[in-house]
């Protein structure tokens, strides 16, 4: 028995669809790419400033992939870098993922985040400085770009993007000193294609939301029902008491706006009790 084949527009520029084909393949969804522009969207490397969030920017592309292609279904990603939660010395790398149904008007989406193992920008003052710099221990995989950025503005111009060799960062990294008076920046090519970090985050997001799609919401039926959010409250195993550990998971559909609560079993870990361990 065979599934019955979907299809569905995936709007991207930098090879996601690595990710997105056999993933969605072994759920009858046939990924087909849409050559659209994605960097109209927002840029990493700043030429472009996003509008709105980063979840916004996933269903405007997703929805500019499937009117391109002429579908219904829609999908794509999108990624943001910010200062860890609860370590901000490390950089956490947020990954959403969508899923839009034009034809029954909804939208599905999942996120990932986790810490970055991508270096960090460097300020370098002269070509000598380039050895040395992390990124270049992953070259090629991880590309690097040469960019400076004038301290008071904050406006940036890129001197070279997808460098993937220490001789083609030395040239740009001369070419950006001597042209002019700002800081000079090595700073990773985060698009997906020169990014293998993200790309890890990237997949791992895509999996949930094919998991996601594979249960039908009760109710309507749309795909799409999975977990939302978690309510405290689980009793604390050596007094009873209610601690801040989830009690229920809350499921819900992504398009009507049914939920049901699934009771946790067992008991908190005292470490997590205010009574136990204040
Ligand atoms: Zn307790
Ligand atoms: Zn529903």
């Amino acid at each position: 028995m065979s599934l019955p084949t979907t299809h569905a527009a995936l709007a991207t520029k930098h090879g996601k669809e690595s990710i997105f084909q056999p993933a969605f393949a072994a759920i009858g969804i046939a990924v087909a790419v849409a050559e659209i522009d994605t960097d109209q969207f927002g840029t990493f490397a700043g030429e472009i400033e996003r509008q709105g969030s980063p979840r916004d920017t996933a269903e405007r592309k997703a929805r500019a992939g499937l009117d391109a292609l002429g579908l219904s279904i829609g999908l794509a990603s999108e990624g943001s870098f910010a200062p860890h939660r609860t370590t901000p010395f490390l950089l956490a790398n947020t990954e959403v993922v969508v899923y839009v149904d034009s034809d029954l008007d909804y939208r599905v989406f999942e996120a990932v985040t986790a810490v970055s193992a991508v270096p960090s920008a460097k300020v370098v003052g002269a070509v000598s400085d380039i050895e040395g710099l992390a990124i270049t221990k992953l070259f090629p995989e991880q590309r690097a770009i040469v960019i400076t950025e004038d301290p008071t503005t904050r406006s940036r111009q890129i001197f070279a993007k997808a460098i993937d060799t220490i001789s083609e960062l030395e040239a740009a990294v001369t070419n950006a000193l001597v042209d002019q008076p700002h800081p000079v920046l090595v700073e990773p090519d985060l698009r997906a294609h020169h990014c293998p970090d993200r790309r890890t985050v990237i997949s791992t997001a895509v999996n949930r939301l094919v998991q996601r799609l594979q249960v039908n919401c009760p109710k309507c039926s749309a795909r799409g029902f999975g977990p939302l959010r978690t309510v405290p409250g689980l009793p604390c195993a050596l007094c009873g008491l209610p601690t801040t550990c989830a009690s229920f998971d809350v499921m819900g559909c992504s398009r009507c706006d049914f939920e049901s609560q699934v009771a946790r079993s067992g008991n908190a870990d005292p470490t997590f009790c205010d009574r136990c361990n204040p």
